[in-house]
């Protein structure tokens, strides 16, 4: 289903923002997107996962970064936040169904959000990457090849 991604994905942002008035997420975007056809489903499900953990794992009154970038066939979307950061050495289980770190303290969450999303990722022959320092941050890296 062609989409047009830069209004879709402020409209998902305007969406998400509504709920949690407690931090701010900030969209930006660069390169081309004319054209760009991409799965709204897939989408929706993917950034769903990686905004709501940005927003559930920083503090309060935290900020969201989310960029999209068109590069040759692909498209790179990638999501920022200042929170909680993920301890080195369990960074490996991430992607484990039912895997929590140990530093969540009291967040509730099943632990399946990224197992699924990284799986129709894959069916999607697309990659995710994500880069973290406990007490600091994290972010995640999303590329989906286009059409
Ligand atoms: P849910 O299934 O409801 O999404 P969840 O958020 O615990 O539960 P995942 O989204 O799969 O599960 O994330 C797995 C674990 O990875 C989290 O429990 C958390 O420890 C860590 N994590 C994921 N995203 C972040 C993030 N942005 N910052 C810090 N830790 C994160
Ligand atoms: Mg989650």
């Amino acid at each position: 289903i062609p989409i047009q991604l830069i209004e879709f994905c402020e409209d998902l942002v305007e969406s998400i923002q509504i709920t949690t008035e407690n931090h701010e997420i900030h969209f930006t975007h660069s390169g081309d997107f004319t054209d760009v056809k991409m799965d709204e489903k897939l989408l929706r499900h993917i950034l769903g996962n990686l905004l709501g953990n940005a927003v559930k794992y920083s503090p309060l009154g935290g900020n969201v970064y989310f960029d999209i970038q068109s590069l040759e066939n692909n498209i790179i979307f990638k999501v920022r936040d200042n929170g909680l950061g993920i301890p080195k050495s369990e960074q490996e289980n991430v992607f484990n169904s039912f895997n929590r770190a140990s530093n969540v303290g009291t967040i509730s969450g099943t632990g399946l959000g990224l197992a699924i999303v990284s799986k129709s990722i894959d069916l999607h022959c697309g990659k995710i990457g994500f880069e973290s320092q406990e007490g600091e941050g994290t972010t995640f890296t999303v590329e989906i090849p286009v059409n």
